[in-house]
């Protein structure tokens, strides 16, 4: 398995990282051409919301959120962000990461983003190319029947395990 990915992957909620982990390796399975898909995000602290919520607001940068601590199902470890990681050269290096939704690099017909959504969606995550107003391409979520209300409602009830997940 990728190992930037099974790192991140080991951070997701207890809850949902096996399920996660099987989509991931199933994923790998069906991306047969140039490009691979990468995880590029699943756990963001509190703290690290908090920075990034900062972040175009009261420190430097663009404004990359609008979800403020406890907000984003990522501060519960119940998201996570994929990208196509492309081997352009064809050396096996795969230099290139991509948000490319439409390529379809190992020509069965199907777009990659897309291989890589349907498998998620399979394994019971929601995709955030399916929201209505703000759709987030790369970001898929399971979030165990729970909003992000009762979630952040445990979180502040110190309802967690000890390593800080949610019990749910
Ligand atoms: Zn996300």
């Amino acid at each position: 398995m990728d190992k930037p990915s099974a790192t991140l992957l080991q951070l997701l909620h207890p809850k949902i990282r096996q399920s996660a982990l099987d989509a991931f390796s199933e994923v790998e399975q069906a991306l047969t051409g140039k490009a691979r898909c990468r995880v590029t995000s699943t756990l963001r602290t509190f703290d690290e919301q908090a920075k990034l919520y900062a972040q175009g607001r009261t420190t430097k940068g663009a404004i990359v959120t609008n979800a403020k601590p406890g907000q984003s199902f990522h501060n519960f470890g119940l998201a996570l962000d994929f990208a196509l990681i492309v081997d352009t050269d064809g050396n096996g290096t795969f230099e290139t990461t991509s948000w490319n939704t439409t390529k379809d690099y190992d020509a069965d017909l199907v777009a990659d983003w897309t291989e890589v959504v349907k498998i998620f969606k399979n394994h019971g995550f929601a995709w955030g190319g399916d929201w209505r107003s703000f759709k987030d391409l790369p970001h898929v979520e399971k979030n165990c029947g729970h909003t992000l209300t009762q979630l952040l409602a445990l979180h502040k009830a110190g309802k967690v395990d000890k390593m800080g997940y949610v019990l749910l």
